[in-house]
């Protein structure tokens, strides 16, 4: 699994709940739009920097679909449409590796391969995934970090061997429990022992950096419980953890859970997270976010948590987001499986990718918004000095509201006055309420008309 995306939000979320949205990328799809003149690629990337892209091939396949998860990606894949998904992305590769031009150096710092879960693929087709970001991109995957999704099912030995082959640096594994009864209430069935054999596959496969992604504030789950999946995890010392809050979304399996009142359930929730952080900081790991924790000495594998507030973004395939400086770009977005379906076939059946369709501007006010939030949603915090070099002000006067009533909760350090902005353990314990408290309105009221689909 990766980063589940936000739900929509209602104009004003109530200040202090600590469970609005996880913002991982600002602004979220929901607030992107048909753009009415389609802009072409080529232009949109003149001028751009270049010799330190990402790049995202995202693969929107998966063997089931957990009750949690609102990522743009199908149950199975009927015959033959893994084959016509990757000739559409080989057409994508070459219309965009043609539209970032020869007028300055393009090169790529790193890259991911996301989903859905992209070893559905067959072992062939990951060869083939890799021959795409190479040939077509000019990516060199073994020269730079290259983290891959997988799933417990979909780890075979022959798969892993292909990516550590061609240079994957990290492996993501969403396991969310170990427990089984846990596993079934996220809808997500599995059996304990496939998982424990899937991660020694990735351990036998020799990449560097494992990372075990686990769940919160599923329906049942107790300290002991959590603590069961936290120490099965920590069996394997993986490189990197991330602790997700269970999160219920429109149109997913878990929609109609019940089980606990809204405030039960953030207690829930809030408590867990603590425990499942101070777990974590005993037992050598440091916070890098609310989510993600790294066993102290791990190299970072590219940018941390989305955290890249400057760098351009290649995203090919039919769920994956670009962002130029002045645009974030994409496909039509969905979470209905009759929808991501129709997009997926549509997706197929394009010959022209040279234009950017869907989208939103991300320039001025929108681009001050992003790096603040996305540079204090790290336990490092954001150096005042950064902000001010990049947007010749002071984050205070830009922000003085917000940043006023973050410190007046207790969650900026030093009460935000210090020369870096940064959150305290209560701040970061409620990212998810203070990110999307930063918001500019225009993408509030954007996330609020989108209706889901
Ligand atoms: S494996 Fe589950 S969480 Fe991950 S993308 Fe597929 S459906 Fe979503």
């Amino acid at each position: 699994m990766s980063a589940p995306a936000p739900a929509p939000l209602a104009p004003t979320p109530p200040p202090g709940r600590p469970y609005s949205a996880y913002v991982y990328a600002y602004p979220h799809k929901t607030a992107y739009r048909p753009l009415p003149e389609p802009p072409a690629l080529r232009d949109l990337w003149h001028g751009e920097r270049k010799d330190a892209l990402s790049l995202y091939l995202h693969i929107p396949f998966c063997e089931v679909r957990c009750g949690f998860c609102n990522l743009f990606t199908r149950i199975g894949a009927p015959d033959g449409l893994t084959g016509r998904y990757l000739d559409a992305l080989e057409r994508q590769a070459t219309a965009v590796r043609d539209a970032l031009g020869d007028d300055g150096p393009v090169s790529f710092a790193n890259a991911a391969f996301g989903g859905g879960t992209p070893t559905f693929l067959t072992a062939p087709e990951l060869e083939r995934l890799c021959d795409i970001a190479e040939q077509r991109m000019g990516a060199d995957l073994r020269a730079v970090p290259l983290s891959v999704e997988t799933s417990p099912a979909t780890a075979t030995a022959d798969r892993l061997a292909v990516l550590a082959e061609r240079g994957a640096t990290r492996v993501s594994i969403g396991v969310q429990s170990f427990v089984a009864e846990e596993a079934r209430a996220a809808v997500r069935p599995q059996r304990r022992a496939d998982v424990e054999a899937a991660l020694g596959r990735i351990r036998d496969a020799r990449v560097p950096v494992l990372n075990i992604d686990l769940i919160y504030g599923i329906d049942g789950q107790t300290p002991a419980t959590w603590r069961t999946s936290l120490d099965a995890a920590l069996a394997w010392r993986p490189e990197e953890l991330y602790l997700y809050p269970l999160y219920v979304r429109p149109l997913t399996g878990l929609a109609r859970r019940t089980a606990l009142t809204d405030r039960a359930w953030d207690e829930q929730r809030l408590s867990l997270y603590r425990q499942g952080r101070d777990h974590l900081l005993a037992h050598g790991y440091e916070q890098v976010s609310m989510r993600m924790f790294r066993l102290a000495g791990t190299a970072p594998q590219g940018p941390d948590d989305h955290a890249c507030q400057t760098d351009g973004m290649i995203g090919l395939g039919c769920g994956a987001r670009s962002y130029t400086s002045a645009l974030h770009y994409s496909f039509d977005y969905a979470v209905d499986m009759g929808e991501i379906r129709g997009i997926i076939d549509d997706y197929t059946a394009t010959d022209d990718f040279t234009r950017a369709v869907h989208g939103r501007p991300t320039n001025g006010d929108e681009a001050r918004r992003r790096h603040l939030l996305q540079s204090l949603l790290q336990a490092q915090g954001m150096p005042v000095a950064d902000y001010r070099e990049r947007f010749g002000a002071d984050p205070h006067e830009d922000f003085p509201a917000e940043l006023a009533a973050f410190a007046a909760r207790g969650w900026l350090d030093q009460d935000g006055t210090g020369p870096l902005l940064r959150l305290t353990p209560e701040g970061l314990a409620h990212s998810d309420a203070l990110g999307p408290e930063l918001f500019s309105p225009a993408v509030r009221a954007a996330m609020a008309a989108y209706e889901a689909k």
